[in-house]
């Protein structure tokens, strides 16, 4: 498949068209990015690592029969794709209480939250991400209540499936993003699954494992996406 121009150069990956109209090129770049992009550093390395943790992912997430956007892997930090429409709606499940559901909610961090909670924000960096409901998302037309309904779904067993492989490798998923796009009109998973846009902690130590190092400003950042990988068993040689 041809590289052709880049399509999108979003926070941490470009997006380039192919010859294939229906195939798309990510390259995941080292840049690091938090806060809405308030936040910007690069990190050796990270393009790479996160490249092939979301593969490793994507795969994982095939087998178990969700239908995801990748393809396969094209270099160390590239990798083709389906090009989807995306819906500009992000999708959160939680397993224990972190991060915004603490500041909004004002309750402590590490509750187990039973069942998952699920919520919606629409991807907009100068709204700032705001949380949205079914309702909204409907009513606006950034997506319809099928297409909510399945997405809610599926996002729920990536659930199934991720907590018990970050489990067997003695990690918690504490919640994570989902995006998903639309592929000759079927839903499908989208943009990519690493410790970026999810928190692992170790589940002895609670440790945090994700980009959260980045944001608190903890340091080892690279190294604790690396640690998280070996533990699953990602290749990263
Ligand atoms: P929170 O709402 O606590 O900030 O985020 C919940 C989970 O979704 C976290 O794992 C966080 O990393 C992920 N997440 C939410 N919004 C974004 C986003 O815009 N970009 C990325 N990379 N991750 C996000």
């Amino acid at each position: 498949m041809e590289k052709r121009g880049v399509l999108y150069s979003g926070k941490a990956k470009s997006v380039y068209e192919t010859d294939d109209p229906d195939r798309l090129i990510l390259e995941f770049r080292d840049d690091t990015s938090a806060f809405d992009g308030k936040k910007v550093e690069q990190l050796a390395r990270k393009g790479m690592v996160n490249n092939r943790f979301n593969a490793f992912i994507m795969e994982r997430l095939k087998e178990a029969g969700i239908p995801t956007h990748f393809e396969r892997l094209r270099s160390d930090t590239e990798c083709e794709v389906k090009r989807l429409t995306m819906i500009p709606v992000e999708c959160v499940v939680r397993n224990l209480s972190a991060g915004g559901l603490c500041r909004r909610l004002g309750v402590e961090e590490g509750l187990t939250l039973n069942p998952p909670t699920f919520e919606l924000f629409l991807k907009n960096d100068e709204k700032g991400d705001p949380m949205i409901n079914e309702s909204l998302a409907e009513t606006f037309g950034w997506a319809t209540r099928q297409q909510l309904q399945l997405a809610h779904e599926l996002t729920l067993r990536v659930n199934d499936v991720l907590r018990e492989l970050f489990l067997e490798g003695d990690m918690l998923l504490v919640d994570y993003k989902l995006e998903f796009g639309l592929f000759h009109g079927e839903i499908t998973l989208g943009d990519e699954f690493s410790p970026d846009g999810c928190r692992l902690w170790d589940a002895q130590t609670r440790e945090k494992m994700d980009k959260d190092r980045f944001r608190q400003g903890l340091g080892g950042v690279i190294e604790a996406y690396e640690e998280v990988g070996r533990r699953i068993g990602v290749n990263f040689d």
